[in-house]
């Protein structure tokens, strides 16, 4: 008896909907059975417990126990979700207030975006259904300048605070105050008057009754300490972990080169032990994506039944779509090597690593207080983070970590890292401060104060940028306009003069084109080829009108393949080969048009027209100038160049389009320190209008 195709196809259909379902089924046992069986499920009642009886609690508890996958379903399942309220859940990393959404989505089994929703800066998958919202510490911050008493919270999660970013470091300060307000308001039974944060007018006018706001502070590190004097004593409960024995094994000497080391490591575990995936700790995306390309170049030269390696980035500006392929179980047969930034140490959990490799090092903001500039350096990590990280290896058995430096080297660490408010620029803080209605920002309630210099410096520079008025108060309206855009103040003053300048057009896709670590793909061993590709969007006037080139390139290829086709996949595919054939980034570049995008929503709430300065080159440099004028730079009689501001001395990058014209002049938007400082992407400067700043030598 012969079928008919037709027929047969929908057989085959049906078939593979059950077989679908059974695995959806299966996927949902094996969850629930994953969550019962992590060590916080066994403290469920007592957590709900002491949050109910006290307004703040203090966390602490070892990575991957569950804590920030769990405790925000177990306070909605207890109720504090009840009128309609949010559990907000905050997170250093944009990567894993995103990772963590979407699997805590998966375990209630809605939408996301649904009950369970991330907001993160240039995203937002939250609807007025969610109720568990995990978002970035920098973004509740900026929620606050709109509701200044969090007015939809019910209860906020301050997660990874040991972490101790910028963000999380005045987010403590603030919510110390909003909880304070919120209590007074409770108990007079009156609506709210405010005397500690400016109000936006419309939004609390009503005679509305805010309940207390409960606090937890989340941590993995042993000492809470530290927080519970600073919340008056808050109780700190802890969570017993669950951890395996892990092998340390130390370097006979140092390293001279980490990353070499890194792919050596990689190789003899996956050569010489037992199966057990890897994860090793690389300082950024571009170290990442050259130990991914050497990884797969010298498998190459192994037998093929030893090619078994499968490798996953992970790091902050990863596309999210590519961000959950880490947590995908590894085929059988298969070693997974996980090639992450420091987010793995403690923000995400990946399950089945067995081997850990620590170079040592972590790339970090570092600010000099003498020229008050910033600039990220690599250096070494501290003792907390080298155990976080060897801890890693030993969550599901037993496993191995693999240090690439002498055993002597580890005890000449620092024992924890220094808070970051300590050492980065304070311009943001200053400028986030005054927009929320704290005049006096010295006397701000910091866990751990900032210098008085430094906090100066950024008055001082905010002065110059015209944020404040002469008696330090937010100047109106460019002051304010600045604390609208999630970006570094220099970044929204750039594009606030691009608007009177009429060039907004090319300052947004420069600031878009900023943000991502690094546009050009440059593999070792095709250097020639890819520096002759670089050269048809080159500009003599320098990396900024380059980096407006490509984008614009990117964008026109782009459009003409959706005139061809609307399918997202292919238009997708087609520009991923047309970065390659250029060697551009493909997701650095899907990173910046995704934050042009975003950041054109902002424009357009802000009525800022996007004009263009067409061919009329001078015009944007002179916008830059005007911009930049902070981060102009002269050049010395030995080819090097000193800041204007401050005299520091930097030399020009090699990768810039100007690295062999040195022009007298130059405007720069990136510091980079290794044993040298350099600046990166570089402009010449437009000298009428930089004379409006600087005494000018003609
Ligand atoms: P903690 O916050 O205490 O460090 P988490 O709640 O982040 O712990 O993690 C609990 C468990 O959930 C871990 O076993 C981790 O591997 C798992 N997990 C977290 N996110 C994901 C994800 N996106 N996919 C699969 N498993 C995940
Ligand atoms: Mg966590």
């Amino acid at each position: 008896i012969s079928r008919s195709p037709l027929k047969e196809q929908k057989l085959v259909n049906l078939n593979e909907g059950s077989k679908a379902s059974n695995k959806s089924l299966d996927r949902k046992h094996w969850i629930l059975q994953q969550r019962r069986s992590l060590p916080i499920a066994s403290v469920e009642r007592r957590l709900v417990d002491e949050v109910r009886k006290n307004d703040t609690i203090i966390i602490v508890g070892e990575t991957g126990s569950g804590k920030t996958t769990q405790l925000p379903q177990y306070l909605f399942n207890a109720g504090f979700c009840r009128d309609g309220k949010v559990i907000g859940i905050t997170q250093p990393r944009r990567v894993a207030a995103v990772t963590v959404a979407k699997r805590v989505a998966e375990e209630c089994d809605v939408q996301l975006g649904q009950k369970v929703g991330y907001a993160i800066r240039f995203e937002d998958a939250t609807s007025t259904s969610t109720r568990i919202k995990y978002m970035t510490d920098g973004l509740l911050l900026r929620e606050a300048l709109l509701d200044p008493i969090l007015s939809r919270y019910s209860v906020i999660i301050v997660d990874e605070a040991h972490e101790r970013t910028v963000h999380t470091d005045v987010l403590l300060g603030l919510l110390k105050k909003v909880q304070d307000a919120r209590l007074k308001q409770h108990k007079l039974d009156k609506p709210y008057i405010n005397n500690v944060v400016k109000f936006d007018n419309e939004c609390h006018s009503s005679n509305m009754k805010f309940s207390p706001l409960k606090l937890i502070i989340m941590s993995a590190s042993l000492d809470a300490k530290g927080f519970s004097e600073y919340f008056c004593g808050a109780k700190a409960v802890y969570v017993q972990g669950r951890q395996y024995p892990v092998d340390i094994l130390y370097t006979y000497h140092p390293e001279p080169d980490y990353v070499d080391a890194t792919l050596i490591t990689i190789f003899k575990i996956h050569l010489d032990d037992s199966p057990g995936d890897i994860l090793a700790f690389l300082t950024g995306q571009e170290e990442i994506e050259l130990v991914d390309m050497l990884v797969h170049e010298r498998l190459k030269q192994l037998p093929e039944l030893s090619r078994n390696i499968l490798t996953v980035p992970i790091y902050s500006s990863l596309p999210s779509e590519q961000q959950m392929n880490v947590f995908r179980p590894t085929p059988s047969n298969f070693r997974k090597v996980i090639l992450a930034t420091n987010i793995a140490e403690t923000s995400v959990t990946i399950p089945g690593v067995k081997y850990v490799i620590d170079p040592g090092v972590v790339k970090s903001r570092y600010y000099n207080p003498v020229t008050g500039m910033e600039s990220l350096i690599i250096m070494p990590i501290s003792k907390a983070q080298a155990l976080q990280r060897s801890g890693r290896a030993g969550r599901e058995g037993p496993g191995k970590c693999f240090r690439l430096y002498p055993e002597s080297e580890f005890w000449k660490l620092i024992d924890s890292t220094v808070p970051e408010i300590k050492r980065c620029s304070l311009s943001n803080v200053v400028l986030q401060l005054k927009g929320l209605g704290f005049d006096d920002i010295i006397g701000f309630d910091f866990m751990d104060k900032p210098s008085r210099s430094s906090i100066k410096q950024s008055l001082q520079e905010l002065y110059l940028l015209g944020a404040l008025t002469d008696d330090c108060k937010l100047s109106d309206p460019v002051g304010i306009q600045m604390t609208r855009f999630p970006l570094d103040p220099i970044y929204s003053k750039a594009l606030i003069l691009a608007g009177e300048f009429k060039c907004l057009e090319e300052m947004l896709i420069v600031v878009a084109m900023l943000s991502v670590e690094s546009i050009f793909y440059s593999p070792r061993e095709k250097l020639e080829e890819a520096r002759s590709a670089w050269k048809k969007f080159s500009s003599p006037d320098g990396d900024h009108l380059t980096l407006v080139t490509i984008f614009r390139a990117a964008v026109e290829y782009r459009e003409k393949i959706r005139a061809a086709t609307n399918k997202e996949k292919a238009i997708d595919k087609s520009l991923s080969r047309w970065c390659r054939d250029n060697f551009i980034n493909n997701r650095s570049l899907k990173h910046a048009l995704d934050v042009h995008s975003q950041i054109k929503v902002y424009l357009k709430q802000m009525d800022m027209a996007l004009s263009s300065c067409g061919d009329d080159v001078l015009q944007f440099r002179r916008c830059l100038t005007a911009s930049f004028f902070l981060n102009a730079a002269e050049k010395q009689p030995d080819g090097s160049y000193r800041v204007k501001a401050n005299g520091q001395k930097v030399q020009i990058h090699p990768s810039s389009v100007l690295f062999r014209t040195k022009p007298e002049c130059i405007i720069f938007t990136e510091l980079i320190q290794t044993n040298q400082i350099y600046v990166r992407n570089i402009s010449r400067a437009w000298m009428p209008e930089l004379s409006k700043y600087y005494d000018v030598e003609s």
